[in-house]
């Protein structure tokens, strides 16, 4: 497969580069920006080339036509003071204004162009309308760069149509990312402990699959934790449930014990008596994982279950760790989260931090970004390659 460096001569071509560019914005300011800084390497190198950067990307989950509340104006602010030089922005996509703004370029030049999703054809299931939108992507430009890693488990038009369209190259994101995931899964170091937590249950509960037979060991918190529990035969009160999933996580459990993967669930839980919010503050108290009342909900796992998954942690020789412990987020609920990234820190070994909310979650607690190995960008594109998925982003790549 073309790497990027490998790709010689792009001064003065016209070359797309899809970046994820996909940041949490509250109240349209930018309230963690890694996912910016990991896309800029790529985009200055192609730049410094003397390219002509045509960048794609999406943010949120407009659609598929305009939303302002989803226009990537403040990323290509932000994208331009990494950068250190000017971003243009098209204001459209695929439309006139796109097709000016490319046209406009010099060499070295680099324009973002609004949200890819403000398109109905760039995630439809009809391949034939993804190809439609994808035939004027790949009208404006001459290359095809793919650098968006927390996308290219999506058959999307931006991600894989424009792919099949265009001569193509990996990115240094992408290349980097699927290097890790590859130590994780070739022959890693053990202990192999695999920490997993988030709110996205059903998404993650696939992974556990293909883990029973690779990990040592398995930390379960987070909001998939309860339907662990609940498989457990344990009242979990207003928590996130899958409730059709219990039997699924009932055969994880009874696979585990037969196989001897440890998996390892909170056996105390921070509870609160809703879910907290900017106008209400919730009191927070520990209970026994065993014995969560009925009418509340449960917001993190508990500081006897932080200290047993660092203790689970300390000798491990590879980690990957997806989804935070509890709704970090608030002070009260982050514990957890803390103990766990606070024990990754001192893992002699691979450490990888998936996900998007788990990597903003690291740095929101003040974590150093360099104490971990890899700081992943996608926590469904990792996921789906630890599950030993295709990824289509990768797969149109030929590799
Ligand atoms: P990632 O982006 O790292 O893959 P997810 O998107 O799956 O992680 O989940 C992150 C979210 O999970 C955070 O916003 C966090 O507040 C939430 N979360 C963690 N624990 C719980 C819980 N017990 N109940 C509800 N939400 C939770
Ligand atoms: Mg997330």
């Amino acid at each position: 497969m073309n790497q990027l460096g490998t790709v010689s001569d792009l001064r003065g071509k016209r070359v797309l580069v899809r970046s994820d560019l996909n940041v949490p914005l509250e109240h349209g300011t930018i309230s963690d920006d890694g996912r910016i800084r990991a896309s800029v390497p790529t985009i200055r190198e192609l730049a410094d080339q003397g390219a002509r950067v045509v960048v794609l990307a999406h943010l949120g989950r407009p659609k598929g036509e305009p939303d302002p509340k989803y226009s990537l104006l403040p990323v290509a602010e932000r994208l331009g003071e990494l950068l250190g030089r000017e971003v243009f922005f098209a204001t459209d996509t695929v439309g006139e204004n796109a097709r000016s703004t490319v046209a406009s370029l010099d060499d070295g030049d680099v324009a973002l162009l609004e949200n890819v999703r403000f398109n109905p054809g760039e995630t439809s299931k009809d391949d034939a309308e993804r190809g439609e939108f994808a035939d004027l992507l790949a009208a404006l430009a001459d290359h095809f760069v793919s650098d968006g890693f927390g996308v290219v488990h999506r058959k999307q038009a931006s991600v894989y149509d424009v792919a099949q369209r265009l001569p193509h190259s990996m990115g240094a994101l992408v290349s980097a990312e699927v290097d890790v995931l590859r130590r994780l899964t070739e022959e890693p170091a053990r202990p192999y402990v695999v920490v997993l937590g988030g709110a996205k249950v059903s998404d993650k509960l696939g992974v556990i699959d293909s883990l029973l037979d690779k990990a040592d060991r398995l930390l379960v918190g987070g909001g998939m934790v309860f339907t662990f529990l609940k498989a457990r035969g344990y009242e979990v009160g207003k928590s996130l449930l899958e409730e059709d999933q219990v039997d699924t996580c009932r055969d994880y459990l009874r696979r585990g014990e037969e196989s001897g993967v440890q998996i390892l669930l909170p056996t105390d839980i921070v509870v609160a008596s809703e879910f907290p919010g900017s106008d209400t503050s919730a009191e927070a108290s520990v209970v026994p994982a065993d014995e969560m009342p009925a009418d509340t909900i449960g917001l993190d796992i508990g500081p006897d279950s932080g200290k047993a998954f660092a203790e689970a942690l300390a000798d491990a020789r590879t980690v990957f760790w997806n989804g935070p412990m509890g709704v970090f987020e608030f002070d009260d609920f982050a514990g957890g989260t803390r103990a766990v990234a606070e024990a990754l820190t001192k893992v002699e070994g691979l450490t990888v931090v998936g996900g998007g909310d788990s990597a903003a979650a690291v740095r929101q607690l003040g974590f150093d970004e360099t104490a971990f190995g890899h700081i992943s960008t996608g926590g469904g594109a990792s996921l789906e390659y630890l599950e030993g998925k295709q990824l289509p982003g990768l797969e149109v790549l030929g590799g």
